[in-house]
């Protein structure tokens, strides 16, 4: 069985094939020849997951699953959510966002956050797509802390720990993280869809 994961990032796909039976086959976009900008404009994390996995299928024909993450402060209402990615601005600029976000959250005494990933997988068996949820609770720290990891890590500590994700090995984060949690769900569905 061929399936899309609607990213251009190879490490991501390379990651998900490791875990699946080598008959399931994992597409990227490029695998697939989908170049274009594939519209994430929905309201939520899961609408824009939603929307990446069904603008492949319908356009490309495959089944395909998509993710789309965010994090959420609590005092913040939940921002920046599904702008986390551009929440300083569309220039996607880590630093700045960082910034932003300790500005933001400057006197407040609600430091709680988490990560939400969700994955949307279209096109299978099922008549209507399904949903995996991984949520990382945890908190923002006052300022950066750590080198290693990707956005926001430098200031967010999982609950129950010590360390920022980014001062944390990657395979810790992996598997107390968001995305870690929503693809090991994923993974058990294609296995027992594909028993
Ligand atoms: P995406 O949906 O995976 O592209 O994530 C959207 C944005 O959320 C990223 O650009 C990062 O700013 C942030 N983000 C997602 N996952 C992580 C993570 O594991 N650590 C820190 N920031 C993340």
């Amino acid at each position: 069985m061929k399936i899309v994961f609607a990213t251009n990032n190879q490490n991501k796909v390379k990651e998900v094939q490791a875990l699946l039976p080598k008959t399931i086959e994992v597409l990227s976009l490029k695998d697939i020849g989908c170049e274009e900008d594939i519209p994430e404009t929905a309201d939520t994390i899961a609408g824009n997951a939603l929307q990446k996995a069904e603008y492949v299928f319908k356009n490309y024909h495959y089944q395909c699953f998509a993710d789309d993450t965010g994090l959420e402060v609590t005092a913040l209402n939940g921002e920046p959510g599904i702008f986390s990615a551009r929440y300083a601005g569309p220039e996607k600029d880590t630093e700045k966002n960082m910034q932003k976000l300790l500005t933001n959250l400057e006197g407040k005494t609600d430091r709680t956050a988490q990560f939400k990933t969700v994955i949307a997988l279209v096109g299978l068996t099922t008549a209507t797509p399904t949903l995996f949820e991984g949520i990382c609770k945890g908190s923002i720290i006052n300022k950066k802390k750590g080198t290693q990891g990707f956005g926001y890590d430098p200031i967010f500590m999982p609950k129950d720990y010590t360390e920022t994700f980014a001062e944390m090995p990657l395979s810790t984060k992996n598997s107390i993280g968001h995305r870690g949690k929503a693809v090991a769900q994923l993974i058990l569905f294609l296995e027992n869809l594909n028993a």
